[in-house]
């Protein structure tokens, strides 16, 4: 009778969970195929690493190593249930989980988990109620907790019993001998019950798992290693082009939720509702409205409510603008904190991307700001609308004894000021600075000038995929006509996409940032400090500089060869917070409140250096606003080449 109540509980439970991820992949296959399975080595070598070896999820080592605990003893637990069922079952065992090197894990792992589960309970109970308010934790979250600890305790105390009723002890299982010798004094009948009722809780434990799963953050268990599998393998910094129907005609064919791709949706079902995405996202921070981990939310349960429909060809509703308010939208900064920190690959930023694309295609509902921006790129080549003058191309540096491209074609460096640098009067300091220290260093470059157009960075990432591509071709174009190789870069944003996304467009170039390119400088010795400066400063990392490419030493080193006294602000490098001027938030500042500036500067004036120093024209114009704006006269502001001139060239303010 066992056996058979055993076997109907066991086909329930999987055949209601096959049935409800199937549903759930016939949802995930409403979006666009997408190609994802090309190069099968790296994709396999990382899926080790961060299912089996748990990288990812270890760069938060407390829960990444409770994580551990769990996914690993699952694993052994689950192993060693077989055996449990055969045994019960068929009177049999198997071999290989008897041997005493299975036994002796076994037991290790049924600690780790136990301690794993206590672990967990604690840290939610501590930050939900003592330190973090974004920390959520459903009772459905404790109920699973609490069904690990049965399953775990009714292992232990069945293997126990078995070994006490057969006076047997295995060789290996240290374990149980310790709990055998607590339980010992028990009576034989006792024992028998106890095995009896170990046995069935196990069991039904298990079940009720899987019958919790479909509804519950432990979907990502079986969604979750794909969704790591099948990330996207373009460099970081680079968005993956916009989707061109059939037809061939570029720009999105729709706004609903098929027009997103199977990755895409795939990703909503893999969420493990960690909350990483929320903390590492600065609006969500500063209390503005976008929460990246709803972006998941929000489409997953538009799925399970009307995926059926959806499947029947009922039209979807409108992603932006319905699921989405265009706030949301519009909020995010594109620094990438959130597909950087979550531990299961989950891209949100390419959804927002994709919902922007869709608000540009139909033209309604853009900023103000952003239409502006658009408008001056088009009919000017930068967002500030001011019109390059013929035989004035080297304004980029505002001082016309610096070489422009055009008058030296072949130089070996291409100077790229980017629009502020060649059009703001506080970046023109920075880029003068900059090219006085080339200068000063023998470097053999020339300046763009006003002669190139906006790298096409900001449109992208406002969703203008037709302008980005617009005035990136004119660049290459332009740049081959002068034979470019090697570009210096003012502004990340530039470095980034010349560096990241030119390519796909047909533009290859050595593409330097400035920071970058100082400190190989100053490591070749063609520059000496002959003042240092002897300054507390603050480094901001600039998300395109850092986050996005992995640059972190270099501007550092020059701060310090430059006699900084650096002082971090708590979030910094990898962890650093947007200054609240990415994905196009620079050119709607003056119309929109920017709390994630605010938010930001706070942080550097808290540090109470005497400057904040950054490699990024946005970030500067930001601090130099929203500090003074906060602190008046407390802290200046600098561009790195302007404090690296000072040190080495200019006499001291
Ligand atoms: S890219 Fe940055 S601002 Fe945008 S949702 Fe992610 S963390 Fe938030
Ligand atoms: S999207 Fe990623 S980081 Fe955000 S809650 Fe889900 S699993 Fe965590």
């Amino acid at each position: 009778m066992r056996d058979i109540i055993f076997f109907a509980l066991l086909i329930i439970a999987l055949s209601y969970l096959s049935f409800e991820i199937y549903r759930r992949i016939r949802y995930i296959r409403l979006g666009r195929p997408e190609a994802c399975s090309d190069q099968r080595l790296a994709r396999w070598k990382y899926f080790c690493q961060s299912v089996f070896l748990q990288k990812k999820i270890a760069e938060y080592p407390l829960p990444g190593l409770l994580h551990g605990f769990l996914m690993w003893g699952f694993i052994v637990i689950m192993l060693s249930s077989v055996d449990m069922a055969a045994k019960a079952v068929f009177g049999t065992t198997i071999a290989f989980l008897e041997q005493p090197w299975f036994l002796a894990i076994r037991d290790l792992f049924i600690l780790l988990m136990l301690t794993g589960v206590l672990g967990f309970t604690a840290r939610r109970i501590w930050l939900k109620y003592f330190r973090q308010n974004w920390f959520h934790s459903s009772v459905k979250t404790y109920a699973i907790l609490l069904l690990i600890f049965f399953i775990t305790t009714s292992e232990l105390t069945y293997f126990t019993a078995d070994a006490l009723l057969m006076e047997n002890l295995l060789p290996g299982a240290w374990l149980v001998a310790a709990f055998a010798r607590g339980l010992s004094p028990l009576g034989a009948t006792a024992i028998g019950m106890l095995m009896e009722i170990s046995w069935w809780l196990h069991y039904l434990t298990i079940f009720t798992i899987l019958l919790v799963i479909p509804k519950s953050r432990h979907l990502h268990l079986v969604f979750a290693p794909f969704n790591v599998y099948w990330r996207s393998l373009r460099a970081k910094g680079s968005l993956h082009p916009d989707f061109e129907p059939a037809s061939g005609t570029p720009g999105r064919s729709g706004n609903g939720v098929k027009d997103f791709t199977r990755k895409q949706l795939l990703d909503t079902f893999s969420c493990v509702l960690c909350g990483r995405c929320h903390r590492e996202c600065p609006p969500e921070r500063s209390k503005e409205w976008l929460k990246p981990k709803k972006i998941n939310g929000f489409i997953r349960t538009y799925l399970e409510e009307e995926g059926q429909q959806l499947l029947n060809n009922q039209p979807s509703v409108k992603m932006a603008g319905g699921l989405f308010d265009y706030d949301f939208i519009w909020n995010c900064t594109t620094c990438g904190g959130c597909n950087e920190a979550c531990p299961v690959n989950v891209d949100h930023l390419s959804k927002i991307i994709d919902m922007r694309r869709s608000i540009v295609a139909e033209e309604e509902h853009i900023p103000p700001a952003m239409q502006e921006f658009f408008n001056n790129v088009e009919q000017t080549g930068n967002p500030i609308g001011r019109t390059p003058q013929p035989g004035q191309d080297n304004n980029g540096a505002g001082a016309p004894e610096f070489p422009s491209i055009s008058e030296k074609p072949g130089a070996e460096y291409l100077l790229f000021a980017g629009c502020l640098g060649n059009f703001d009067g506080p970046t023109q300091k920075a880029a003068t600075a900059l090219a006085k220290i080339l200068r000063l260093a023998g470097v053999d470059y020339a300046l763009s000038g006003g002669e190139a157009w906006c790298c096409g960075e900001t449109a992208r990432r406002m969703g203008n995929e037709r302008l980005f591509k617009k005035t990136a071709r004119r660049n290459i174009a332009g740049w081959q006509k002068y034979g470019v190789r090697k570009i210096i870069t003012l502004c990340p944003h530039c470095f980034n996409t010349i560096k990241n996304e030119y390519p796909e467009l047909g533009g290859y170039y050595e593409v330097l940032p400035h920071a970058a390119f100082l400190a190989g400088l100053l490591r070749q010795g063609r520059l000496q400090i002959t003042r240092p400066r002897d300054t507390a400063v603050t480094y901001h990392d600039p998300c395109y500089l850092g986050r996005y490419n992995d640059i972190f030493a270099q501007p550092r080193q020059v701060l310090q060869a430059a006699g900084a006294h650096l002082i971090e602000m708590p979030k910094s490098k990898k962890l650093s917070f947007c200054c609240g001027a990415g994905g196009g938030r620079f050119w709607t500042r003056a119309e929109k409140e920017n709390r994630v500036s605010t938010n930001r500067a706070k942080e550097a004036l808290a540090t109470e250096a005497d400057l904040v120093v950054t490699a990024c024209p946005y970030c500067r114009t930001i601090f130099a606003e929203k500090t003074e704006q906060l602190k008046p006269g407390q802290m200046a502001v600098l561009d790195i080449a302007q404090f690296l001139l000072e040190a080495t060239l200019e006499p001291r303010r």
